[in-house]
């Protein structure tokens, strides 16, 4: 077993677990479970470590909302002065509503509809991220339409291996993400000849949750010498943006140093006239969160030992999906349990699984932590089962705010009726 490590923003206190000065105990009670708490003072310093790692490169920080979407998220990170990498409309509404500057605002996505290039052209985005010649098109009509030059970048498929897992790896030749190394260059001409575009930069997202700074590394030289060879042919970019997809830190991941990252990039930037942007969702947000749940039943199958708990695989779906690892921890110290049990949830699916073989000594009622669910958490939920999703709590030093309600079970079919 490797050492517990505790995500920042959280203590052990007299055998209590506290997010910033807050008793998970009393979270629980004020909020019921399962619920999510954020802590403020993580989401502040995960931003800063980037601020302060590249302040030399002065880079457009735009954080992935598709991470996490809460509002008051998005507006604790706008009023830090971050920008956004959006993947929808809806998103992008999300980051104007929360008092997100449009201006920070990169759009990516495979597949966006006409309306969401309108949407995101007249709300004025600093960029779209095309990943098609297809999509080049639509989006040169669409800004022609509004008598308007849509500011775009093509996602360039590097084909370096992340070393992550195949679901959240898209660098490859065979991903769907992105346009062909082989073809970029053909693409950029074209995106030059289009009436309704203005080329301004290059991007590339090789996927997440990587921990190795060479994939990273590998996919800027070649989107920089890319950049070089486009300069040379007349075609000038402004900037560079290397997304998101540093890891962290869930069980015994060693992360990458920002300071590295920032000083590998620099080193190669340097000369080529290019703002650096950089889409981080994971690394902000991550371990800024945990998802309190209650232990419902305690419940042995032949030998084989389960915690049944109130949150499931609808409330985080990264372990049914990915295999991913959550640390647990109870909330009320207990000494570690000798026999190994599954935390699984009420969902009517054997996948509804948080984590397997885990050492917890738990009764019916204990409080658990799962930690570093602030990624990929509530934004991946869903009402399977009809299960209303549960609130989201922004601890901020002494005080809890509620920041999304529990959903109502009449909110599930507020779109519905019965046929008569
Ligand atoms: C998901 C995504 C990100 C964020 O990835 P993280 O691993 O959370 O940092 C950034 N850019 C794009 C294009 C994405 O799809």
């Amino acid at each position: 077993m490797s050492d517990l490590f505790l995500p920042d923003g959280l203590t052990r206190t007299d055998g209590t677990l506290y997010v910033e000065s807050v008793p998970l105990t009393q979270v629980a009670q004020q909020f019921d479970t399962p619920c999510y708490v954020y802590s403020a003072a993580a989401i502040r310093n995960a931003y800063r470590e980037f601020v302060e790692a590249f302040a030399g490169l002065d880079p457009l920080i735009c954080y992935a909302v598709k991470a996490n979407g809460n509002l008051s998220i998005l507006r604790l990170l706008s009023q830090l002065g971050s920008g956004f990498d959006i993947v929808s409309g809806g998103e992008l509404s999300r980051v104007l509503v929360a008092g997100g500057d449009a201006g920070k605002v990169v759009f990516s996505g495979v597949g966006k509809s006409a309306a969401e290039m309108a949407q995101a052209l007249q709300a004025g985005v600093h960029c779209f991220n095309v990943e098609s010649a297809a999509e080049l098109h639509r989006l040169s009509q669409v800004a022609s339409r509004l008598g308007l030059r849509a500011p775009v970048s093509l996602r360039v498929n590097p084909d370096v291996d992340a070393g992550t897992h195949p679901y959240i790896a898209t660098g490859l030749k065979e991903s769907k993400f992105g346009v062909a190394y082989a073809d970029a260059f053909a693409l950029y001409e074209e995106a030059a000849r289009l009436p309704g575009l203005d080329v301004t930069g290059i991007d590339c997202h090789i996927g997440s949750q990587i921990t190795d700074l060479a994939p990273f590394i590998a996919a800027l030289e070649k989107t920089l010498d890319l950049a070089r060879r486009l300069r040379t042919s007349g075609i000038p970019l402004r900037h560079l943006d290397l997304g998101g997809g540093v890891g962290i830190r869930y069980r015994d991941e060693t992360p990458i140093v920002l300071a590295d990252y920032a000083r590998a990039i620099a080193e190669r930037l340097q000369g080529s006239g290019l703002r650096l942007l950089l889409e981080p969702g994971r690394r902000i947000i991550g371990n800024a969160g945990l998802l309190l749940t209650r232990v419902e039943y305690l419940k042995t199958s032949s030998d084989h030992r389960f915690a049944i708990v109130d949150a499931a695989m609808n409330d985080l779906i990264r372990p049914s999906l990915y295999e991913a690892w959550h640390e647990i921890i109870p909330v009320i110290e207990r000494p570690e349990a000798s026999a190994p049990l599954d935390v699984v949830g009420p969902v009517c699916e054997t996948g509804d699984i948080l984590a397997r073989g885990r050492h917890l000594s738990v009764s019916a009622g204990d409080l658990l932590a799962i930690l570093s669910a602030g990624a990929y958490g509530a934004s991946m939920g869903s009402n399977y089962n009809a299960r209303p999703r549960p609130p989201e709590i922004l601890v901020d030093g002494h005080t809890a705010h509620l920041i999304r309600r529990r959903e109502s079970v009449e909110d599930l079919y507020r779109n519905e009726w019965p046929l008569a």
